[in-house]
């Protein structure tokens, strides 16, 4: 009997078989999100993950929008799935005898932190995904918040004051225009810094460079004004930072933490710890796992 833990963002599809409740590290499969025909990578990635042994749980990890009760995805950025695509449905029909568990990228980070990573330390954390884009999970109770659709802290578009820039949700100043990867790489590249991506932008700003220390610093300022004013709203005393803010080093974490100093005040948050999640690359794929097992037994 097997199952599977599969992660889709807007770059890449993440996939591995888990068999007798073993996610192998090294067996985890990647491909590249095409520019067309989508399904039919994702399908031939599962197809020869699953390999011959009979599929009984899967766990899904998809980057949001989602429409949870219909299995649906709308990802802005992947052009195909973007009017809504049955990512459910689809699957269903691959492996027509297997229980499908999803939750949006940054719950299930939540997921993962709180079963394996330092959100097993409290029983109400917030948790916040940079990558790509910037999401999160909120951990109340112990447990995940899925909320009304499935889209439950969606830190990315939380408007930040003093930033302005267009998001494409249509709304202006979101986090994720400021402190998502790709957002941080063209802020840099508007400035005549050459580099490619978010990890050339990292090391450079370690080496020193201007431009990209100055751009995690103004994404750090602004994850830290959100994650101030969430923990506010929260009352937690524990926000866990995976991703790209978790590696990104001094640059952008002390702007960060200044930032949740100087405005999460209230007497009950001065216990308040941001820290950096340990779970590193892996992280959602290890909740879309958590969500497979969870899914075993269960009718799909
Ligand atoms: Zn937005």
């Amino acid at each position: 009997m097997a199952m599977l833990c599969v992660a889709i963002d807007s770059a890449q599809i993440a996939a591995a078989r888990i068999v007798d409740g073993d996610v192998g590290g090294d067996d985890v499969r990647r491909a590249a999100i095409p520019a067309a025909s989508v399904w039919e990578s994702c399908r031939n990635l599962l197809t020869e993950v699953a390999g011959e042994m009979p599929i009984t749980a899967i766990g899904l990890a998809v980057v949001g929008p989602v429409d949870m009760a219909a299995g649906v995805v709308a990802p802005v950025d992947i052009p195909e799935w973007r009017a809504g695509f049955d990512i459910v449905g689809a699957i269903r029909s691959l492996f027509p005898s297997a229980a499908v568990r999803f939750l949006v990228d940054g719950a299930c980070l939540a997921l993962a932190e709180r079963n394996l990573g330092h959100a097993s330390e409290a029983i109400d954390s917030l948790v916040v995904l940079v990558s790509d884009l910037v999401s999160g999970g909120i951990i109340v109770g112990g447990l995940t918040m899925v909320g009304r659709t499935g889209n439950a802290g969606n830190f990315g578009h939380m408007p930040v004051p003093g930033f302005d820039g267009p998001c494409r949700c249509g709304s202006r100043g979101c986090l994720d225009t400021v402190a998502a990867g790709r957002s941080m790489v063209e802020w840099a590249r508007a400035r005549g810094w050459t580099g490619q991506n978010p990890r050339e932008l990292i090391d450079a700003a370690r080496n020193g460079e201007t431009v990209p220390v100055e751009a995690l610093a103004r994404a750090g300022t602004a994850l830290g004004l959100v994650i101030a004013s969430a923990a506010v709203l929260h009352d937690v005393d524990l926000v866990v930072v995976g991703g790209l803010a978790g590696e990104s080093g001094p640059a952008l974490w002390d702007p960060l933490v200044a930032a949740v100093a100087a405005h999460a005040r209230t007497g009950n948050l001065t216990e308040l710890r941001v820290v950096a999640s340990e779970l590193g690359e892996e992280g959602v794929l290890a909740g879309a796992a958590i969500l497979a097992l969870s899914g075993e037994d269960e009718p799909g």
